[in-house]
């Protein structure tokens, strides 16, 4: 067994705490550390409700500030924690990554890092950061694992797979993400808004015949037709997973396609417009200084609280399109979720859980040894099959969509 520390509180901590409480047969004491110690006892007080059957393992909360390294490293040693899933803000995967490097842990995450003061930063984006510590984790033995959510994440691997057993060749990946659900809100963002909104306030990268183009947010535009979702409306958007897929996938395009609907667009437009999605403090009259993001943050509904409203499905995969012995050939690969089912098993969103279940499916193969590979990797470098086969034993179900039909992927299986 191995112990598992858990940073961050939110959403998607929320559902990685239930799903390493589901599989304590092979991650044993599990430990929730965030900035506010309630959170992560409400995460446990959830898990003694919903999986009291199974969890037989210690569930512990720790208040941290996990900027603070040291403090970090001192937690990972006194819980004894091999594994460290990092689902805080993405302002700190640096700092959590130094300590597992100091103390040996293995490092998962599921964003890449940003720098709250750079809003737009040169491709690829893990070049500025994680890859910079590539040396020390091969040096010191340690497994990192980056962007082991759902994307990044699971539309990595899916790339992977396609790659190595439907196609010769492949000329381009579409990465498309639709959530067809409803929170009946006026306006709220499925997680933390800070982060999402600077996802669409940035330059779009996307890689385009072995090269980086840059696009502005909502210049292009295409509908696609999707299992069980229908017909959606999606935008260009720039993205983690393009900026180590387009590195270690040989593949000329690779994109990503958000669906946005008309009110979220028009909301988002008046907001950036107005200016109140500055991340710049501006004074008021009476010599308040408030920096307007922090400001919209606050009154816009917490992410978490739309649980259990939420109705509908996601669904999101990987369009891959080459040729197979000289003929064109086009696979879809992706999964559907259930945002009412999500919060039944565990109390969370479809976004949250289709984040959550992959990470710790990756812890599990750490603990296990498959993915336990001592140096540093991002998704597309791993076998994916062990990892798509876990998962779909854990809730998230793959299938695959091709000229055969339309199926549920049990990859160890089909390439057997
Ligand atoms: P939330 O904003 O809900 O949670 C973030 C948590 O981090 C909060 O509990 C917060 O604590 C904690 N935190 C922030 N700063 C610190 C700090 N200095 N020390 C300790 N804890 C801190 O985010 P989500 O759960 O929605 O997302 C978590 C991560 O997952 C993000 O990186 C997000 O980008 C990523 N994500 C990835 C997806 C994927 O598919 N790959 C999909 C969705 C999210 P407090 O509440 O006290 O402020």
């Amino acid at each position: 067994k191995r112990n598992v520390l858990i940073i961050g509180a939110g959403g998607v901590a929320h559902v990685a705490a239930h799903k390493c409480a589901q599989n304590n047969i092979l991650l044993g004491d599990i430990h929730i550390a965030s900035r506010t110690l309630e959170k992560c006892q409400a995460i446990i007080k959830s898990i003694k409700e919903k999986d009291s059957q199974r969890s037989a393992g210690r569930l512990q909360a720790h208040e941290l500030d996990a900027l603070d390294i040291e403090a970090t490293k001192a937690l990972i040693r006194s819980t004894n924690s091999q594994i460290v899933i990092n689902v805080g803000s993405p302002f700190l995967n640096m700092a959590v990554m130094s300590a597992c490097i100091e103390t040996g842990a293995a490092y998962l995450d599921t964003a890449i890092h940003e720098d709250p003061a750079k809003v737009c930063e040169a491709p690829p984006w893990y070049g500025n950061y994680e890859w910079q510590r590539r040396d020390d984790c091969r040096k010191a033995g340690v497994t990192a694992i980056l962007g082991v959510g759902f994307d990044p994440g699971v539309v990595n691997a899916y790339g992977r797979y396609a790659i190595d057993t439907y196609f010769d060749q492949v000329e381009s990946i579409d990465i498309i993400d639709i959530n067809a659900g409803s929170h009946g809100r006026y306006f709220a963002t499925n997680f933390d808004p800070e982060i999402n909104f600077r996802e669409f306030t940035s330059t779009v990268w996307s890689w385009e015949r072995g090269k980086w183009k840059a696009n502005a947010m909502f210049e292009h535009r295409h509908e696609w037709d999707m299992p069980v979702v229908g017909k959606n409306t999606t935008y260009l958007t720039g993205h983690d997973e393009l900026h180590s897929m387009s590195k270690n996938l040989d593949v000329p395009n690779i994109r990503f396609w958000m669906g946005f609907g008309e009110h979220y667009i028009n909301v988002f437009t008046v907001l950036k417009n107005l200016g109140l999605l500055s991340e710049q403090p501006v004074r008021t009259a009476e010599g308040l200084e408030v920096v307007p993001l922090k400001v919209v943050k606050a009154i816009l509904p917490d992410p978490a609280s739309l649980a259990p409203n939420y109705t509908g499905k996601t669904c999101i995969g990987d369009l891959v399109k080459g040729k197979k012995n000289g003929k064109p050939q086009e696979v879809l690969i992706y999964n559907i979720c259930d945002h009412k089912e999500s919060f039944q098993e565990v109390g969370s969103q479809a976004i949250s859980y289709t984040a959550g279940v992959p990470v710790v499916a990756a812890a599990m193969l750490i603990a296990d040894g498959v993915w336990d590979v001592g140096h540093m990797a991002n998704v597309e470098e791993l076998d994916p099959k062990p990892f798509i086969d876990l998962m779909n034993r854990m809730g998230l179900v793959t299938r695959v969509r091709d000229a055969q039909g339309d199926r549920i992927l049990h990859p160890q299986r089909e390439s057997a």
